[in-house]
This record gives structure tokens, sequence and C-alpha cells, in this order.
């Protein structure tokens, strides 16, 4: 069956709003006058997502337009005031430095507008994680900038969608949300950009924030917050996209069994500045893998060591001698997290040391 099969809007009204209960008693009493504005970007994903039938796997990403998403979950008017632009419409293996920069950008102008309050972006679930770390560095607001996901496409039995996108507007709604850096909301969880990373290909559980835990949660519209967020950001980051066009490429190659260092160097001769090795265990490779990276750092690729296992911090100088080797070691930061760092990084300079000092504070 055709994967790009047409779905009535009707369908994907009805999954959203079957899908959503009513807001609590205490949040629907305020008065329209009261309400915060909220913007809603919409970038594509599995929440704009679409099948032919209710009950399969297969499916298109980025099918739903920002006003059909928000026009599905009416509940969410009752929290706030929402309009809504379309910044893209795709699946976020396919999100690009393109929509990175003008997502960044609009963010930075929506959240200048006194009248704003906050701004949810509907995103895919690959690549979120990636998406929130980089505003969380580089927009410039202490207001809520919250994105959020599905697992599930708008038409499935049991579409998971309509509830995040309320529980993300219920957030981005919230004054207590402000100042704790850019924020992901999804399956109940309110989690910081810089911790959390998924876990799972296909479960609606899949996201975790395993290191240092939830900032929050978030059940039918009602916040707790638990935390503020680790590492600096938004506002007190020195991290600014001002006058830039693009950035630096970094590529990320992951450690195994009998490495060479082939991959290494051909990354380097496509124009890699910087190097992310998912490395095995502390962020280890072999011998000769060591050599080719050490070489490249010695000709100035900043090399960071991070780790291919999903959980836990990788530390300077444990089995290999970052120092003598002008190695960076990722710290608390995944593969894909640390590249996103490293490119913003080298923006301003590739001394590792100075890179090094970035993971730290980050
Ligand atoms: N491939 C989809 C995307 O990232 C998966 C999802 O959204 O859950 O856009």
């Amino acid at each position: 069956m055709s994967r790009r099969q047409f779905v009535p809007l009707t369908l994907v009204c009805i999954a959203f709003i079957v899908a959503v209960p009513s807001a609590p008693v205490s949040l629907s009493a305020q008065t329209s006058q009261a309400l915060p504005n909220v913007v809603v970007l919409a970038t594509g994903g599995t929440i704009a997502g679409a099948a032919a039938t209710d009950v399969q796997a297969g499916y298109t990403s980025g099918q739903v337009g920002v006003e059909q998403l928000i026009a599905a979950v009416p509940q969410a008017k009752k929290l706030a005031t929402l309009r809504g632009e379309q910044i893209s419409n795709i699946g976020s293996q396919d999100m690009n430095d393109d929509v990175w920069l003008k997502l960044a950008a609009r963010v930075n102008a929506l959240a200048a507008m006194p009248d704003v309050a906050g701004i949810v972006i509907t995103h895919g679930t690959d690549t979120i994680e990636e998406t929130a770390y980089f505003l969380n560095l580089v927009v410039k607001t202490k207001k809520p900038v919250v994105l959020t996901a599905a697992m599930r496409p708008a038409t499935a039995l049991s579409a998971d969608g309509p509830l995040n996108f309320y529980n993300a507007v219920a957030v981005a709604a919230d004054k207590e949300a402000a100042g704790r850096g850019v924020l992901v909301v999804i399956n109940d969880w309110i989690h910081g950009a810089s911790s959390l990373t998924k876990t799972s290909t296909t479960a609606v559980q899949t996201f975790l924030s395993p290191l240092s835990g939830l900032i929050g949660t978030v059940a039918y519209g009602k916040t707790e917050f638990n935390r503020g967020p680790i590492g600096r950001h938004t506002a007190d980051s020195e991290f600014s996209l001002q006058g830039v066009t693009a950035l630096p490429r970094v590529d990320i190659i992951m450690a195994y069994e009998n490495m060479d260092g082939a991959l290494i160097d051909a990354a380097v001769a496509a124009g890699a500045k910087g190097l992310v090795i998912a490395g095995v265990g502390n962020g280890n490779l072999t011998q000769s893998a060591v050599a080719a990276l050490a070489a490249q750092a010695k000709r100035g690729i900043v090399c960071v060591r991070a780790s291919r296992v999903t959980v836990g911090r990788v530390e300077r100088n444990v089995e290999l001698d970052d120092d003598k080797l002008g190695f960076v070691a990722s710290l608390d930061k995944n593969p894909q997290k640390s590249r996103v760092l490293l490119r913003l990084a080298l923006l301003k300079g590739s001394n590792f040391a100075d890179v090094q000092r970035a993971f730290s504070e980050y």
C-alpha cells in the first residue's frame, strides 16, 4: 500500500479531537481577555504525520499544516490565544541548517515582541533533542520556548500528539516555565533541552533525561516544576547567530571493534572542522583510530570524545590522556548534542581548551 495515500482532513481532526480530554475546570475558568498569546511554529514530524488507516505502522511525516494542528486541539484555546506559522513541514530526519537558522531567527524575533508570552514548536522526535539543544544555546530570551512531538501520527488509534500539544501550550503559557531554558514537553514530562534523549525507536515513552532527571511534569495542562536547567542557556549563552549564515561542518563517527582511521581522515577530507567520536564505553576507540584522531587534532581539527552508550558521562583523562592528545571530553553530552555544541563553539575558535570549557559550562 502506498505511504502517500490521501488522508481526509476529517480523519485527522477526529483523531485529534477524540484523543484530547476536556481542560480541567480551573484552567477553563480563565477569561479569553486574560489568556496569554502563544505562537505555534510548526516544522513537521509525526505529530503532523498521516497514514491511510488508524492501525498501520507506515505513514508519512509532515502532512498536516499548522492551522489544522491548532484547529484539531480546540481545548488548547482555553489555555492561550494561539496563532501559528509554518516554518517547514518535514520529517525531522531531514532537519537541516536552513531550517535551524530560520527557526532560531523567528524564535528570537517573536520572543522580543512584548505581547508574545511563549512559543511552542512542533517537531519530529528523531532529532528534537538536537534542535532543542541548538535553540537552547542561541535564542536570547527568558520566555518559555517549548518543543513538542508525537510518536504516533495524527491519524493513529491512540494518537499521542493532541495531548502533547495541549500540554506544550500549557507549559508555554505558564510564567513558571520562564528562565528554565528551552524545554521539551512529551508524554506528560517536561525535559530540559540539554538532558533529554530518545531511547526507543517506537515506544510512546521514548524520551528520558537519564543523567539529571526531569525539569517537571504536566498532567492535562497542570504543571509541576522540580528544578531549573543544567548548564548555561538562552539569555545567558555566549553563542549568537548574529551575522551567521552557515555553521561549520562537524561529523559524528561511531567507534567499533577493529576500527581504523579511514573514516576519521575521510570526514576531514570532506570538510569537517570538528569530529565527534561516539566512542565505546567511556569514549574509547582503538589505538589506530586514536593515532588518526590525534594526528587530526594536531592539524587543528577539534576532536571530541563522546560515547555510543546511552547513559553516562565521558570524563577527561580516564583511559586516554586527553591533555597530551589534544582531545575534548564530552562530559554529560551525548554525540548528537556534542556535535551541536561543537559547531557553535567553532564559530568562536578552535582552541581545544576553550572548547572543553564550553563543554563544562553548557
Ligand atoms: N521520523 C519522524 C520525525 O522525526 C519521527 C517522529 O516524529 O516521531 O519526524
